[in-house]
């Protein structure tokens, strides 16, 4: 689901947004005695743990750490990192995360997924929007929920794929009803009801389309289209008030030419060619505004169904991407449809459903998976 906002949000909720512990040198980071992942940059790497210090094998990391392809099989992860002098942290979801110095330091990463992540505007808002709705609809933000840290571990893997380097917020809601939404590039919510649901390879087709929603930006896209919906609306409110204006003035010329001496005829046809031509620019100006009204409503017609269609397939992608069953978002969907949500996804904004039906993803999922495969 994508969230529109309807109007300005006026509620400014303050939400901390806790990425990470602070990056430290290899050297002084503490290791700690025993962990499941380690990641360079956003890459995987399968370590081995040899007392107290992680090996990885020399053929994974040689070319990011631009250590030789010769030696030994596995590298020693400390020192190899600690001579190049890459920073390292602890990510929320207990993985250790390595970033080479020089993007960590100067936040402009040459190197795709190296860039510093941090918020914009738009993630900020994204935020505000999630604020808002919680406190418009009344839900409950489960901050302590069992489940967060497996949804921050499966979020982030597949947001690092976005290659964009925009922090996300993962949250829970309590509700009874399966849902997800993104309300911006960096935020999205799942419901408590979907997350016992699925299972970890669905949750990632699940979080993989909604991330797609915001990565895409197609937010920010439907922000500016309303804007320039705004913009036409005042433009044809100026236009008839010109006409208006245009109108009485021509009505005063013509009882200033009946003062000053002419005819009422020659009176009148100088008022008739004033309005006309008044007339004449407005009916041309206005074209142009019916055209640019029909285009919003092309818009507003077409926009959502690509938008969802794109987010299936772009998500999919990004879930397989971070190591997911590609198959996962299909899978979720079925057991939606199974367990009587028929209408998952579909909650009616403006009138609009804002997804196809359910049967319709599936037999597209189905189809792409099908060509993928091949
Ligand atoms: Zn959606």
């Amino acid at each position: 689901m994508k969230f529109k906002a309807t109007g300005l949000c006026s509620i400014l909720l303050l939400v901390q947004l806790a990425w990470s512990d602070p990056a430290v040198p290899a050297a002084d980071f503490a290791w700690p005695n025993s962990f499941t992942r380690v990641r360079l940059i956003s890459v995987p790497i399968n370590c081995g743990w040899k007392d107290g210090r992680p090996f990885a094998p020399r053929d994974q990391v040689a070319r990011t750490l631009k250590l030789s392809e010769q030696g030994s099989t596995d590298v020693d992860l400390v020192e190899a990192l600690s001579e190049k002098g890459w920073l390292v942290r602890l990510e929320s979801d207990g993985a250790i995360v390595a970033n080479p110095p020089t993007a960590v330091a100067t936040g402009q990463g040459n190197e795709l997924g190296t860039a510093v992540v941090r918020e914009t505007d738009e993630s900020r808002m994204a935020v505000r929007n999630f604020a808002s709705i919680c406190a418009k609809e009344r839900k409950v933000w489960v901050k302590n929920h069992p489940k967060q840290a497996l949804l921050d571990a499966i979020g982030s893997d597949i947001a690092r794929q976005t290659r964009r380097p925009i922090p996300w917020v993962f949250a829970i809601i309590q509700d009874a009803e399966p849902n997800a939404a993104c309300t911006g590039e960096g935020m999205v919510y799942i419901t408590t009801s979907n997350l016992a649901l699925l299972d970890q390879d669905e949750l990632a087709g699940v979080l993989g389309h909604e991330i797609a929603h915001g990565a895409r930006q197609q937010l920010a896209e439907d922000r500016h289209e309303d804007t320039r919906r705004d913009k036409t609306v005042a433009d044809a409110e100026a236009l008839s008030d010109r006409l208006r204006a245009a109108e009485e003035q021509a009505g005063d010329q013509y009882y200033r030419d009946i003062r000053d001496g002419r005819s009422e005829s020659e009176a009148e046809g100088r008022r008739r060619q004033a309005t006309a031509s008044a007339r004449e620019h407005y009916n041309f100006s206005m074209r142009t505004i019916r055209e640019r009204a029909q285009a919003h409503k092309n818009y507003h017609q077409f926009k959502p169904q690509t938008d969802e269609r794109q987010a299936d397939l772009v998500g999919m992608r990004l879930a397989a991407a971070a190591g997911y069953k590609p198959d996962g978002l299909m899978r979720a969907l079925e057991k939606l449809q199974a367990a009587d949500f028929k209408n998952y996804g579909r909650r009616k904004m403006l009138g609009a459903p804002t997804h196809p039906p359910i049967g319709e993803r599936i037999k597209t999922l189905k189809e792409l998976l099908q060509r993928w495969s091949r």
